[in-house]
Formats: C-alpha cells, structure tokens, sequence
C-alpha cells in the first residue's frame, strides 16, 4: 500500500494531518536526534540492553508461541494474560522507532520474523488476535475484558511505527487488513467498545498514514460511545473504564489510569482532526484538574491499588501511591498531543516531570530491571501482593517493560516543534534539530549538560535568510532565566505561553545561551493533601529527589530524620550502581529510633502530647534523584520528608512547584 504520509511528514508518533486543528507542528525530516547526555544514555541503554531482553522474554513467556499456536489453528495451550500480543506489538514499535537510527540486525530480524508469524495467524477477513483463535472463544462477546480492540490497536501503533521510520511494509499490510476488518464490522453500529482503550489514538494514527477517512470515522464513534454504559460489566464497574460519563461532560480523571489516559489520547486525536473545539476543551478541563488534584510530585498518576485507579481529589498518598509506569507514558503521550493542539508550555512542562521521573525512575540503572508500581515512600519492611517494591525484570502481566521501550526509542521525536516560522524546544537534552520553517531550513545544536546544569546553548548551524523565531520553554520550576545572544544579554522573560522567544536573521554560528535557574529549594505539598500534611520534598531543576537509607549517615534511620528548612547543599558525585549524579545534602533532625510498644501512649502509636521533634539532634539527610532510587539495597525510600517544625503557609521558604518565584527563595 502506499504510504500517505511523504516528503518532509514527521516521522515519529503523532504526526497529524495539514487540516487538523493544532497551533504547532511536529518537526518534519530529518527531525530532531539526541546527541548526548542523560537521554541519549537512556535511549541507548532502551537499544543494547533492554530491547535485546524483551525479545528473550517475548520467546520465554510465550507471547511467540501463542501466535505460532494461532497461525497453526491446531488449538493448543494458551499462555498468559488476554493481551500477550500486545507486548509483542510494543516491542515491535520499538524496534519501528530505532530502524530510523540504524537498528541492528538483532532487531531487524525479529521484526522480520515476528510480522512472518502475524501474516501466518491473521485470518482470511483480517481479525487477528491469539487468545481468542487459540481459546476458541467467539469473537467481540467479552469486550470488556478480552483487550481484542486493545490488541489492535498496538498492532496499529507498531505499523504506524515501521511505516514512518521506512520500516516493514509487510507490517503496515497486516494492520489495515486488521483495521479494514474493525470497520466494516464496527462501523455505524453500537456493538463494539473495548474496556481498554487505546484503538482510538491507533486509528487515527493509520489514517493520518494511510489517508483512509473510515479509521477516523471509527475512531470518533469509539469516543463518543464511550460513557453511555455500553461496554458491559466489568467486574470492577463502569468508572472503572470510562463508560459512567460521556468524554464531552466528564470534568475529572476517574477510574483505571491506564485506560483514562489512553482514551485522552484519542479524544484529542480525533477533536484535532475533527476541528471540534467543544471535544478538545473537555480533554483539557480535565488535564488542568488532574494536574491540579490528582498528580504525584514525580508526575505519576494513580492513587490506588485497587483497580490500578485515580483515587479522589488531593488523595495522594506516597506510600500507597499506584503510578503505574504506563500512566506515565500515557499521561506524556496525552500532553504532547494537548501541547501540540494548544501551543501552551504547561503540558510541556508536566512531560519533563514525568520523563526525569515517574517515568525515568521506572528502570534501572543498567536497564535491565524495570518497576510496574511507582510510589514515593518505600519502609523496609514492605510487603504488598501486586508490588514487590523492588524492579522486576519481567511481569506477568508485562504492559509496561515494553512501553518503557517504545517511548524510550522514540523519545528524539518530543524534543521540539514548529509554529509558523519559529522552532520551539521544549526539552532542553543535548540534540541536534534540522527542520525546515517553509521559507527555508534551520537547523541547531543544542549543548550543554541538562538536566544536571541549567545552562544550555544553541547553536545555529544554517537557517533561513529572512529570519525566523526560535523559542525555548522556560521551565516554571525556574527562578530568574538569564538568556544571551552571541554574548549580548537579552531579556529573558518568557511570552504568554510559556517560551523565551527571540526572532532575528540568524546566521550559523550564532548562539543564544539561556540559563535556568536550578539550585535545589524545598517544595511543600497543598494543604488539601492530607497524607502529606508537614512534609516537604527536595527539587532540583527537572529532578525530585528522595531520601534513600543507603546515603545516611551509619546507625541513623531515614524514618528518624526530619528536613530543617535552611540548609541545602549540592556535590556531583558517582555513585557505585547509581553512576554519575549530584547529590544534596539537607540540615536535618535526627530523632531517637522509635521503639515500637514503647512510649509515649501505652503501646499505641498515638500521644496527647503534640510535636515530635523533642531529644534530636542536629545532623544531615542526604538525598539522590528519584530516577536514582532502588539501584543499591533495596531499603527503605521517601520522597516527602517531615519537617523538624510546623509549617504553614507563612512560614514556608519554599516554592510551589509549577509557580514562579523570585530566585532569592532558594535559601
Ligand atoms: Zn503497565
């Protein structure tokens, strides 16, 4: 099939059509690359060591084999959760992303057979799923539950994949039969609604590729049944997948994470291409009060264990928090797509929370290991069925390893993006950005050591003769911004959406320099947050940090230490299973071990008697990055600590993440 999608069409995720309805562009050919630093390390790491470890676990789980029992139509034993194909089609996306760098032949090769396989198990009139062919069960009856649409709709995602990184044809083929299939099933009926959404963005990826009209058709029936109880049961009821409200009246995240903040994915796709504002402004409402209530410091979502779910407002325990891995990819996913519609920096500025890390922290420091749960306290003595607390290399259910690697792969792809005649970057990684801005190409280096500095150059290599704007977002964790164009200071004050933007006849070898602000400082939680009610957590730049019992002092617990506001001191260091980082130092109190029975209220851990820092001493807790956190012994983690005395709104030094402030509130 021919390709729609040619020339200078962007060629990583989200590409949408010259119609839709969205203030930037994503960057054409050739596009952004990484080209050092943090991650470039992470995205190598995702290509040598993870991806390699995924296609051994993809044999062993048996996620290959239950397509190889499907192609033979011999019956067999199934193994594995309904969505095993899943994980393969991830992976397969993945590798669709790295082909654009040159992937190796290891890659390649599987690909190559892997799309083998699926042509061998597709059926005649394109359905193709190996739980329901090798089971026998009938087909669409337990939608709820059977993650048939689901599955396609990473099917979808990987061709998607191949066909913008010059990948596999063979792949696409196999998908727009699967898609062909959907609609002349689906529709103009009301009899199919996957409890897992993520077909919606899917289709409308296929027909920004292919151009055919009838995936998007399908896509925005999707989203307009959802809410009208039309899934069925699923055991856990219809907030648990989106089917209590229509998306066009739901004003608040609720239900299943996952599932939520794939389907924001396809609201937006679908208002965008639709050019419906009133779909759009609903997805937005929503965003600002998951931002606003429901949202960890590390950017993770999803407060509850139980139906992996967003729990209510301000209900954000640390210990008890859920985040799970895939929320922060479908939470980054979601915002790219708004920051592309609105143009606006915030959603940019809640994707790098996430990726440096609810999301970075989800692997480990060799890329081997990987978390499903995400929380932001760990006590030594944790124990909990559906979270073993430390990074697991594989899952039984395995959803988010493989998300893990098709962000990680495609990651150069979120870096910028045009609006008219100017580039805007938005993650501010060392790379490298060719795109061209119509009247001629621009192209860049940026440079530096972000996210551990805060200086960043930009280097102009070649750019239009006529001038053009280049923009860079101004993070709101960052206090006074300091900018220079070829050693000449600039006012660096950012425009009404967030973005130092400087327009001149740029030459190559021109630089605009811009330095954030990014000493560490203290940030306190609202007084809505119960659960952390006299806390305060460490931030530095980008980065959250956490109190890890590795790096206290000997003999000291960290559930003993509470943080004295005043003193926070920084040391770059490298750290034996941690690697290169900078570590920050905290005035602390260090209270006597609590013991447990004992004093002061017969046993209970309860006292009429307020306050709790009487008989400590004066000493220091010492905090790594959270992304850092379980690379050493696995004890015990917290994110927000006590404070050695009360705090309220008068008395905090800190600043509110997300909040401007005067640089002078650093100490
Ligand atoms: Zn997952």
């Amino acid at each position: 099939m021919d390709a729609h999608e040619h020339g200078s069409a962007p060629g990583g995720p989200v590409s949408p059509t010259p119609r839709a309805a969205t203030a930037h562009r994503p960057l054409g050919k050739p596009g952004a690359e990484l080209s050092g630093g943090l991650l470039r390390d992470w995205q190598a790491r995702n290509r040598d060591v993870s991806l390699p470890l995924a296609l051994r676990h993809l044999q062993t789980a048996g996620n290959l084999e239950n397509l190889r029992l499907a192609a033979s139509g011999d019956g067999g034993a199934y193994r594995g959760p309904a969505f095993m194909d899943s994980d393969l089609y991830k992976t397969l996306e993945a590798i669709g992303w790295e082909l654009a760098r040159g992937a190796p032949a290891s890659l390649t090769d599987f690909a190559e057979e892997a799309t083998s396989l699926l042509e061998k198990a597709q059926q005649p009139d394109g359905y193709l799923n190996s739980y329901i062919q090798v089971t026998g069960q009938q087909r669409y009856t337990r939608l709820a539950w059977s993650h048939e649409l689901y599955c396609a709709g990473h099917l979808l995602q990987a061709a998607v994949a191949h066909a913008r990184a010059g990948g596999l044809v063979r792949l696409l083929d196999v998908a727009t039969r699967f898609a062909d299939h959907l609609t002349s099933t689906f529709l103009g009926t009301r009899e199919g609604l996957d409890g897992h959404p993520i077909i919606e963005s899917a289709l409308v990826e296929l027909y920004r590729v292919t151009g055919a009209e009838q995936y998007l058709q399908l896509a925005r029936q999707f989203v307009e049944e959802r809410g009208h109880g039309l899934i069925g049961d699923s055991g856990f009821g219809s907030r648990y997948l989106q089917d209590s409200l229509p998306v066009r009246e739901s004003r608040s995240e609720a239900g299943h994470a996952v599932r939520a903040l794939y389907l924001e994915s396809g609201v937006v796709d679908v208002a965008v291409e639709s050019g419906d504002a009133a779909l759009l402004a609903a997805s937005v409402a929503r965003w600002d009060d998951m931002v606003a209530t429901k949202t960890s410091l590390t950017g993770g979502n999803g407060s509850r264990h139980s139906g992996e779910a967003f729990g209510d407002a301000y209900e954000l325990p640390p210990d008890r928090a859920y985040n799970e891995t895939c929320a922060a990819i479908a939470s980054f996913q979601w915002s790219w797509r708004l920051l592309l519609a609105t143009g606006d920096s915030k959603y940019a500025d809640l994707m790098e929370r996430v990726l440096y890390n609810g999301f970075g922290a989800a692997i480990s420091a060799d890329g081997t290991r990987f978390f499903y749960v995400n929380p932001l306290q760990r006590r030594d003595d944790h124990f909990e069925g559906d979270d073993p607390g430390r990074r697991r290399e594989w899952f039984s259910c395995a959803c988010c390893p493989p998300n893990i690697m098709r962000l990680l792969a495609s990651l150069q792809h979120y870096l910028a993006t045009t609006a008219g005649d100017v580039l805007y970057l938005h993650q501010l990684g060392r790379a490298s950005v060719d795109t061209d801005l119509g009247e001629g190409a621009f192209g860049i280096e940026i440079t530096g050591d972000y996210p551990w500095s805060g200086a960043v150059e930009l280097r102009v290599r070649r750019a239009p003769e006529h001038g053009c704007g280049l923009a860079v977002r101004v993070p709101r964790w960052s206090g006074a911004t300091s900018a220079a164009v070829n050693g000449e200071p600039l006012a660096a004050r950012a425009d009404e959406h967030g973005y130092l933007l400087v327009r001149r006849r740029w030459q190559p070898g021109d630089v605009l320099a811009v330095t954030f602000d990014i000493r560490p400082h203290l940030t306190y939680p609202s007084r809505r947050i119960d659960a952390l009610r006299g806390t305060a957590a460490v931030e530095r730049g980008p980065l959250v940090y956490c109190f890890e019992q590795a790096d206290q002092p000997a003999g000291v617990s960290v559930e003993d230490l509470q943080l004295r506001p005043g003193g926070l001191s920084e040391r770059s260091t490298t750290l034996p299973e941690v690697g290169r980082t900078i570590v920050i130092e905290s005035d602390a109190v260090q209270l006597p071990p609590v013991v447990a029975g004992g004093p002061p209220a017969g046993g209970l851990p309860y006292s009429t008697r307020h306050g709790g820092d009487n008989g400590g001493r004066p000493g220091a807790a010492v905090a790594v990055p959270y992304f850092q956190w379980d690379n050493r012994d696995g004890r015990a983690m917290r994110v927000w600590m006590p404070l050695s005395r009360p705090t309220g709104p008068d008395t905090g030094s800190g600043r509110e993440p997300g909040r401007a402030h005067a640089p002078t509130d650093n100490d």
